[in-house]
């Protein structure tokens, strides 16, 4: 958790939406990522995304079905896909009562 509110602090000092964002599996950080899509000049670099493509690359695996996702904001519509994509839990519900965890609102 206190690595999401890095990742939080980072995009907030680049004068970004301040969202941020940690993949875990077994206890280890797998995926990070900060909200950035004025930075990159790309609409899809949310924290959730960069950070799952960061796990995703490192576990060289695009489903990542036993990881958990830690974001400092609640996912909007583009990032709950690519969190359904990436298999991190088949349903909903517990998706966002189990496996993401927000820590807190901006
Ligand atoms: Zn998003």
């Amino acid at each position: 958790m206190q690595q999401a509110l890095r990742q939080v602090a980072k995009a907030a000092a680049q004068d970004e939406v301040p969202v941020g964002a940690v993949v875990v599996l077994d206890n280890e950080i797998i995926g990070q990522g900060w909200n950035q899509p004025i930075l990159a000049n790309d609409p899809t670099a949310h924290a959730e995304i960069i950070a799952l493509r960061d796990a995703a690359s490192k576990m060289a695996n695009y489903r990542l079905p036993s990881a958990t996702l830690y974001v400092s904001n609640e996912p909007c519509s583009m990032c709950a896909g690519a969190i359904i994509y990436a298999r991190m839990e088949q349903r909903l519900p517990k998706l966002f009562s189990v496996s993401l965890i927000v820590l807190r609102r901006q």
